[in-house]
Formats: structure tokens, C-alpha cells, sequence
């Protein structure tokens, strides 16, 4: 059956690495047959400028018929000045509303080849591969009361509402454990279970949806012990869930481990594995237009893509592996670039990939 993909560029370096990821799709599809159409839409910044708005209505309906949706990147000095309703990335966060994309999976991995680009030892983290797994629709972002006001003493105060329903609870906590089954059978939940009564409760929901997950082993980490964790012996994690304000931090401390921004991707995803695929980074205002990006991110996310939403593990592992492959030919773009490998940019890499496809598919 033909499965359809809404590709949004956006902004900065977004159309310069989207190109790239559309090469390694379309040569999939040519060499594999794959019945899958794309479909471009406009969001963001660029969005704004035609249309006066970041996330139009047109893209919206495209992001909901379609079967998964893989994003470029948002945002840029040109529309910081716009009110936070114009803004590039509130188009991502309507996006996520909107299609209920609760579970944001960011894998944190080091390719071998990049062991020195990691702030930490190589004994640390070679070899490393994480996936946290992070609540994205609920929580202290979205929870009501919230704002600024004057309190009796006349000074003002600033409140936030940190509240998860069992439900949002369990539905995360059934993702992460589904995941851990097809990885090492390991589960970290982290929370401030000594302090914060929702996140008792989180602890508490975990616990019992753990016994519909009887081959996978929980643990629980305080926020505070995980982050000293993540940095003294990362290794020791295979799956990490968390709540929106403590994953967006973790996840973020996580990818660092690796040293590499331009290497990782994430999905977000709904109950029923409909996703929005992404590369972690941004816009990379500094950088767009001159042909030096990484699409390796971009690339991995189309795989995270075959993986999750399109239960198609070959192909995902087909386009890991040609990641890996060039890699190993000592293609490097400028930002993972060492002495003896051989500097390359944006559009060679992508070619780089694509002949490593093709030749490990023959
Ligand atoms: P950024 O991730 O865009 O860039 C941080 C640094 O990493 C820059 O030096 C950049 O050149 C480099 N970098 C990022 N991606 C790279 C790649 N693929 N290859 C090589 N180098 C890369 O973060 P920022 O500078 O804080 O934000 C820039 C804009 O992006 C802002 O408008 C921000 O709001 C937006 N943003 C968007 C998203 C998104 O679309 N999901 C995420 C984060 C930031």
C-alpha cells in the first residue's frame, strides 16, 4: 500500500539536509521498490514569510493525512523579534498538539569514529547507545495554572503547574517498555519521586505497568543522581524515561556525551506509531547557505522513520549501515572532521551515503 511522507524543510540549513535525506529516499525507494510518496510543505520562518503564519492550515492537513512527517529545522535571528505566536517553533510545538505526538524517542549514540569528539574519556563512552525516551505533551510545559502576578506582599511571582494524569503515565511508560524489549531489557524511570508528588505518582504507575513487562528490568534514579549518572559511567543505561522538563535536559546532556549534534536524530511520535521525524539540532543560522551542514542526522531520522512508523526494520538498518559504511571511507562534514579523513560537505555526503546504500543493497 503507498505510504505517504510529508517533508517539511524550514528554515536555515533545513532545506540544504532535507535535500540530502530525500536523495537516500529516493534511492531506497528506486532500489527496494518501496511504494512511498512525498509530499513538501512549507513551516516556520518560511511559512511566516509566505503566508504570515509559522504552521499554515495547508500543512497541518498534510502533516495529519500523511503516514509520517520528517522535519528539517525552524527558526532564525530574522523572526526572533515576531510575538512567541509567530515564532518559527511554535509551529513544532503546534504540531506536536496537534497530533498528540506524546513519546519523543532521542537515541544518543557515538559512532567509533567519532570517539574524540566527545568531551568525556574514550573508555567512558565508546560504544555508547542510549535511547531516552521523553514525555513531550504534558507536564510543567503545558500544565495550567500558570504565569506571572503580583502576590500579597506586592512583589511578583512567577508559577508553573507540574501535573501528569495516570493515564499520560502509563501510555509513555507502555512506549518505553516496548522499546527496551527490542533493545537490552533495560529501563531507567527517572524522577524527584523524595520531593515532587506527581512524580511519586510517576514512579508509582511505572512500577505497576512493569508488570505487564516482566522481561524487562526496572530501576528508578532521582533527576539529580541520573544527571551525575549520565556523565560518571553513562554505559550503564540502555532505556531512560522521563517526564517533558527533566527529559528535555537529560536528553540534552546525553547527546553531548556523544559530541556531535550534527550526527542525531529523534522521533516524536503518537499512540499508533505515527511520527515526526527530526534532527536534533536547529536551524544552524551560522552555517546555512554554505554547503557545510551535516545531513547525517537528517539521515538517521528517515531511518528512525522506516523503523517506527513503517515497521521497516531493513531499510532502516540499510541506511544505518550506509551511514556507518561512510563513515568508515573517512567521509567527514567540517563539524566532525579529524586529521587523515577527508573533509567533505553537505551534498557529497549525502552522495557518500547514497553509493554506500546502493552498493550494500546489491
Ligand atoms: P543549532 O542547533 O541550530 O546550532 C548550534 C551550533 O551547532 C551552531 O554552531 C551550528 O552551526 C551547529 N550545528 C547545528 N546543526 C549542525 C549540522 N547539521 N552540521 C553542522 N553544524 C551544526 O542551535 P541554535 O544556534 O541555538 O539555534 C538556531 C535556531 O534554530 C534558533 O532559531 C532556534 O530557535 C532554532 N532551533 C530549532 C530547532 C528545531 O527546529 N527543532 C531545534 C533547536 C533550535
Amino acid at each position: 500500500m503507498m505510504k505517504k511522507i510529508a517533508v517539511l524543510a524550514g528554515d536555515g540549513i533545513g532545506p540544504e539536509i532535507i535535500a540530502e535525506a530525500l536523495k537516500v529516499l529516493d534511492c531506497l525507494k528506486a532500489e527496494c521498490g518501496l511504494p512511498i510518496e512525498i509530499e513538501q510543505a512549507l513551516i516556520g520562518g518560511a511559512a511566516y514569510d509566505a503566508m504570515g503564519t509559522p504552521l499554515p492550515a495547508q500543512t497541518l492537513k498534510l502533516a495529519q493525512q500523511s503516514d509520517a512527517i520528517l522535519l528539517g529545522a525552524v527558526g532564525g535571528p530574522k523572526w526572533e523579534p515576531l510575538d512567541y505566536a509567530a515564532r518559527p517553533e511554535r509551529a513544532l510545538l503546534g504540531l506536536r498538539a496537534e497530533l498528540n505526538l506524546f513519546a519523543n524517542l532521542r537515541p544518543a549514540i557515538l559512532y567509533p569514529h567519532l570517539v574524540d569528539a566527545s568531551t568525556l574519556k574514550p573508555d567512558i563512552v565508546s560504544g555508547l547507545d542510549i535511547m531516552i525516551v521523553r514525555e513531550l505533551t504534558g507536564g510543567i510545559y503545558f500544565g495550567r495554572p500558570r504565569g506571572v502576578r503580583v502576590n500579597q506582599s506586592g512583589e511578583r511571582e512567577g508559577f508553573n503547574t507540574l501535573v501528569y494524569s495516570e493515564s499520560e503515565i502509563r501510555r509513555i511508560a507502555q512506549s518505553a517498555f516496548r522499546i527496551a524489549q527490542k533493545r537490552e531489557h533495560k529501563l531507567c524511570s527517572v524522577d524527584k519521586a523524595n520531593v515532587l508528588e506527581c512524580t511519586e505518582l510517576w514512579r508509582n504507575v511505572v512500577t505497576e505497568v512493569a508488570k505487564e513487562y516482566a522481561d524487562v528490568e526496572l530501576k528508578h534514579l532521582y533527576v539529580d543522581n541520573a544527571a551525575m549518572q549520565l556523565v560518571r559511567c553513562p554505559k550503564q543505561f540502555d532505556v531512560l524515561l522521563t517526564d517533558n522538563l527533566f527529559g528535555d535536559i537529560l536528553s540534552d546532556c546525553a547527546a553531548m556525551l556523544t559530541g556531535s549534534i550534527g550526527m542525531l536524530p529523534s522521533a516524536s511520535l503518537d499512540k499508533d506509531n505515527k511520527g515526526m521525524y527530526e534532527p536534533i539540532h536547529g536551524s544552524a543560522p551560522d552555517i546555512a547557505g554554505k554547503g557545510i551542514a551535516n545531513p547525517l542526522a537528517t539521515i538517521l531520522s528517515l531511518a528512525m522513520l522506516f523503523r517506527y512508523s513503517f515497521g521497516d526494520a531493513e531499510s532502516a538498518c540499510y541506511v544505518e549501515r550506509a551511514v556507518t559504511s561512510a563513515l568508515d571511507a573517512g567521509y567527514r562534514t567540517a563539524d566532525i572532521h579529524s586529521e587523515g579523513t577527508a573533509k567533505v560537505g553537505t551534498s557529497e555526503m549525502g552522495s557518500a551515503i547514497v553509493d554506500a546504500l546502493r552498493a550494500s543493497i546489491h
